[in-house]
């Protein structure tokens, strides 16, 4: 809000980063000029914060002005946009988390307010030059033209050292001028390479480009098998959308995914788009927000939190593998990035395109109903043939004892390395065994924070905590009961599935991908390619694997234990399982291989089971819908939940119980709970939930609004975290 009464001073709202309700209040300067959206420095207690004009009010409004603490400066740098402005107060809305927080997520770069400093440069402008030589003639004939030039550009185009040029510079013939930094990536050109899209590619991609003319909001969910060209056809849309001058964001899963992506769209662009995730340097952070909000780049491909970046003139948004749930934050501000780049096309006025082989129960219900545009892909590029699909029965293929590979699994690999093609075995568990214990004892290793067993890390040499990242070196002895070599490891980690591999088939080469690979990204990104090249036999991997890489050799899929994920009480359990397994044997046969995919599962008769085998996935998303419709649960109903943690377990169930007790009364939502979490305890803290179940349209956010405000009074150690749309429920 900014007050402007003719003789008090302006005031206006700035949300500074804290877990406050509303904006806190400042005066501005005479000389000073704010808007709304304007990035400002404000004191804050005895600190300075950046912090944001908005236009909401707050709630100390009523301080007389004059008492107000002054704005300290306006930086130079573009407003954030009212569109953003709007999508800010909305995600702090809808997940109830302090709109200053959420603010906080979008001014994450201090650095980039103040405007990149320009660079100096050189331009030639005439005179005469004694002495010439061939190096100076080379370097004044690519100068002559008048365009200006940076001291090492220009000695490197000529083919010379700096202290050439510098030589010139002396004898007075060039100007010393400032050039604009220079861009993170140069301007994609949507003619630069189009493909020859089918026939059905072209129908699809006609109706993403009127979505995109259309320059209003609209969701379309563009779905079709692994390899059916997705990725090829929203292309189209990105190039639609570039010829009108507009910004494109496109939201990817998974870092590890982004080198094959980035190459790709320079194949079809020219040019890279801009990257944006955690494994950025402070210093491409910057650029990239800066060059952002002034408009300088033009298309994004990044992580979840690339949604909260200030583009000035956004005008597409697509959500890759739209079902993924590392879409999900669940950190400070819990928010699904799916929805969200829902929300902020409908206040920015532009089209969203979810993308997926395996859509969310909840997308596809929208694009049933009519909410979202369905765009299908019916079958995969060139008529490629989908992998042979099949359930190994484990209880009649047991493999041998202390072994997880079954004969036909075996067998299968062994004429995958025969016929010189590539396999991937997924299980996904990172480590060598989820579980150690004592022979002797029975003693279990068990993290000392966390209620979960230690991983054993045999590459490491480490027992692992996955929850807090405790470790500690697997000893010789048991810690119980002194027992010298009497530790037996339980289950299979895919680093034990790589010991397996490597007695059965000692000449081939295998390589272990997971996250707990060393060497980070980087490495990741090498390894990825090389798989791609065909340098690797057969790979093992967790979920890592199973998204979107394009591995043209792969003709062998084998997933080791199909069932992990059915029963851990998660009402997504069955679809995830699907989603899963269909994206990691999908990795097959992407080039015409003829490629065939085995799943080991005690529960061949399990529905998701006999959908992958069947490749019926339209059978398994009516039955799933059906099940959520009876349910009541999403999108049919809505959930939430709260989560109350605390370092006394009694404080934290008490508090549960007493939030329980403050819920108001109201017909269209029932609470369940408190109940210990099934992950008791993370990094000391004793946790207890409690799940809200409602009707579609029951205002859950008002409703747990009057809960905690009504509830007891944060007290010691507890915190109490709201989880709107949960996704995980331990
Ligand atoms: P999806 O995203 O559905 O898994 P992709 O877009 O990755 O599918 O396409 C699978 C493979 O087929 C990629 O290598 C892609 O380049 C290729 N492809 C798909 N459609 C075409 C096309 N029309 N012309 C050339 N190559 C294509
Ligand atoms: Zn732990």
């Amino acid at each position: 809000m900014i007050k402007n009464e003719s003789d008090t001073p302006k005031t206006v709202s700035v949300l500074v980063p804290m877990p406050a309700e509303t904006a806190y209040s400042y005066s501005v300067p005479d000389d000073m000029n704010v808007k709304v959206g304007s990035i400002v420095r404000v004191p804050l207690g005895p600190r300075e914060v950046a912090g944001l004009v908005t236009n909401e009010a707050n709630s100390d409004s009523k301080v007389a002005a004059k008492k107000l603490r002054p704005i300290s400066e306006v930086f130079d740098c573009p407003q954030l946009p009212a569109d953003m402005m709007r999508f800010i107060h909305f995600v702090s809305d809808y997940t109830l988390s302090p709109p200053g927080m959420v603010a906080r997520m979008a001014l994450r770069v201090p650095a980039a307010f103040d405007p990149e400093p320009a660079i100096a440069g050189l331009r030639y402008c005439g005179g005469k030059v004694e002495k010439m030589t061939a190096a100076r003639i080379r370097v004044l004939e690519l100068a002559q033209n008048g365009l200006a030039w940076t001291k090492s550009g220009l000695a490197h185009a000529a083919g010379t050292s700096t202290s050439v040029v510098e030589g010139l510079k002396n004898s007075g013939i060039f100007e010393e001028i400032e050039m604009p930094p220079p861009p993170v990536v140069a301007l994609p050109d949507p003619d630069y390479s189009s493909p020859t899209l089918e026939k059905a590619q072209k129908l699809a991609a006609d109706k993403l480009i009127e979505a995109v003319d259309g320059d209003c909001f609209k969701v379309l969910l563009l779905d079709g098998v692994t390899g059916s060209g997705k990725t090829e056809v929203y292309f189209e849309a990105v190039a639609q959308a570039l010829e009108k001058g507009k910004q494109i964001l496109i939201l990817l899963p998974e870092i590890a995914l982004t080198q094959q992506f980035l190459d790709r769209f320079e194949s079809r662009f020219g040019a890279p788009p801009a990257e944006w995730h955690s494994d950025l340097t402070p210093k491409q952070r910057e650029r990239v927000w800066r060059q952002v909000i002034e408009g300088r780049i033009r298309a994004v491909a990044g992580a979840r939190s690339a949604l909260f970046l200030p583009f000035e003139n956004l005008g597409l948004i697509i959500v890759d593998e739209e079902h993924d749930t590392a879409y999900k934050q669940e950190d400070r501000v819990f928010y699904n990035a799916r929805d969200m780049a829902v929300a902020r096309g409908s206040f920015g006025g532009f089209p969203v395109i979810l993308s997926s082989a395996t859509p969310s129960v909840e997308s596809k219900v929208n694009a049933l109903q009519g909410r979202y545009q369905a765009v299908h892909l019916p079958s995969r590029f060139r008529k490629a043939a989908l992998p042979d699909l099949r359930a190994i029965d484990m209880r009649k293929n047991a493999p041998p004892s202390g072994r997880f590979l079954s004969p036909p699994l075996e067998l299968a690999m062994r004429e995958a390395l025969d016929r010189k093609e590539q396999a991937l075995i997924f299980l996904n568990r990172r480590g060598y065994a989820p579980l150690t214990l004592c022979r002797v004892c029975g003693h279990r290793f068990q993290c000392p924070n966390c209620s979960s067993w230690l991983v054993e890390h045999r590459f490491r040499g480490q027992l692992m905590c996955h929850h807090c990242g405790y470790h500690e070196p697997i000893p010789e002895a048991c810690p119980e009961c002194g027992t010298l070599d009497h530790l037996v490891a339980c289950g299979p980690g895919v680093e034990r599935i790589a010991e397996e591999t490597l007695k059965l088939f000692p000449e081939a080469r295998i390589l272990v991908l997971s996250t707990d690979l060393i060497g980070g990204v980087k490495r990741l990104r090498l390894e990825l390619e090389a798989i791609s090249k065909g340098e690797v036999d057969i790979v093992i991997g967790t979920q890592l694997v199973a998204k979107g890489h394009h591995f043209p050799g792969i003709s062998l899929v084998g997933v080791v234990d199909a069932d992990l994920g059915l029963s851990n009480g998660d009402p997504r359990a069955a679809e995830r399982t699907f989603q899963l397994l269909s994206q990691v044997t999908g990795r097959a046969g992407r080039t015409g291989l003829k490629s065939l995919g085995l799943i080991q599962t005690y529960q061949p008769e399990h529905p998701v089971m006999q959908a992958i085998v069947s490749g019926d996935s339209e059978a398994f998303y009516k039955r799933e819908i059906d099940e959520r419709a009876r349910h009541n649960l999403p999108p049919f109903g809505r959930l939430a939940a709260l989560i109350v943690s605390s370092e006394s377990r009694s404080d934290a169930e008490a508090h549960a119980r007493a939030l329980r007790q403050a819920a108001p009364s109201a017909n269209e939502i029932s609470v369940l709970g408190p109940a210990e979490a099934p992950l008791a305890l993370v990094r000391g803290r004793y946790r207890f939930r409690l799940l809200l179940q409602g009707s579609r349209r029951a205002d859950m956010q008002s409703f747990i609004r009057a809960m905690i405000a009504r509830g007891p009074k944060i007290r010691g150690t507890i915190r109490v975290q709201v989880d709107i749309d949960p996704q995980s429920f331990i």
